[in-house]
């Protein structure tokens, strides 16, 4: 199977009740944790670059390493997404060099110029068979370079929905319920403490979700900053050197509900540089003699492939998907 859009998978997870898992990728041991998983939960998934992945790891490097994975599991549907594109001219470079599906995200921008630019790069998207997400509202955190304060986010305006997805032609849009970037979601002051003091955070705007699905029968909802911060990995960091205090993430229980109801994508990158760095700073500080990085990279990919295919079980439900 050759990379495909998103059209097909969003259809069949809006109508089964379950999301597809954007994974973001930087390099061959994420390409391959992730895909292994996804083999042989036999899942379909989207493998996304960011902005700074493609500074970080250059675009031809990032896209021979998802053709890599295309080749080594031909059963399974796999979508290559760029996340955040800034403009429609990083958006046009992905669409000429590969990729199957695009983000523009113009929501820091009016909502009249969110919709010129956003329609510009439908349009050459479609011209050229890649799909395009589009956001409304802005969420709060640190995704790359942008950093947005909890007090600027803002929900997404439901009244808006209809009137942004005519005119521009998307094929699935980003909402701002209460996710956030990053794996610091929520200060300590916006949470409260369960009985045994562990933070909780507040809960998401299922209504803002609802009110949006309503007025957008079967169109395909995405979920931005939704890592869960598993606490383990958080211990782990923090056990072998890191330090990285009240780090918190979505509930995969509300997650989970968001997937059962017009929530088709969600994304993740947070839990696995969490596993990834966990994994290596354990093995370094368990053995301090070793150098070659084949042996601290391996169980940090054995990690990310067992976090994944928690993700697909038990969170996203889109294990078993892949026809
Ligand atoms: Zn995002």
């Amino acid at each position: 199977m050759a990379l495909v859009t998103t059209k097909e998978m969003f259809r069949k997870a809006y109508d089964g009740g379950y999301a597809i898992g954007a994974f973001n990728v930087n390099n061959m041991e994420i390409v391959q944790g992730i895909t292994e998983a996804c083999r042989e939960e036999h899942s379909p998934v989207i493998l996304q670059v960011s902005k700074g992945a493609r500074a970080y790891a250059n675009h031809t490097y990032l896209v021979k390493l998802v053709e890599a994975a295309v080749i080594e599991c031909p059963e399974i549907p796999i979508a290559l997404h760029l996340d955040h594109g800034p403009d429609f001219e990083t958006c046009k470079s992905c669409i000429d060099g590969g990729f199957t599906s695009v983000m523009i995200d113009a929501s820091s921008k009016p909502f009249e110029e969110n919709i010129e630019i956003t329609r510009k790069v439908v349009e050459y998207a479609h011209d050229h068979g890649v799909v395009v997400e589009a956001e409304l509202g802005t969420l709060a955190g640190i995704e790359d370079d942008v950093k947005v304060a909890a007090h600027a986010a803002s929900y997404t305006r439901p009244e808006e929905v209809e009137e942004f997805v005519t005119k521009t032609g998307c094929d699935s849009l980003a909402i701002a319920i209460g996710t956030s970037h990053g794996a610091y979601k929520f200060t300590p002051e916006q949470c409260t403490r369960n009985e045994k003091g562990v933070l909780v955070p507040p809960p998401l705007r299922f209504d803002v979700l609802e009110e949006v699905s309503r007025r957008l029968p079967g169109f395909p909802i995405v979920l931005h900053g939704s890592s869960s911060v598993p606490q383990e990995y958080v211990k782990m960091v923090n056990d072998n050197g890191g330090r990285m205090p009240d780090a918190i993430g979505i509930p995969e229980d509300e997650l989970r509900h968001a997937a059962s109801l017009s929530v088709c994508k969600i994304n993740i990158d947070s839990d696995l540089r969490l596993a990834m760095t966990g994994t290596i700073r354990q093995f370094l500080n368990e053995h301090p003699e070793k150098f070659d990085p084949r042996e601290y990279l391996k169980p940090a990919r054995a990690n990310i492939k067992e976090l994944v295919r928690h993700k697909l079980r038990d969170v996203l439900g889109c294990a078993g998907k892949a026809d």
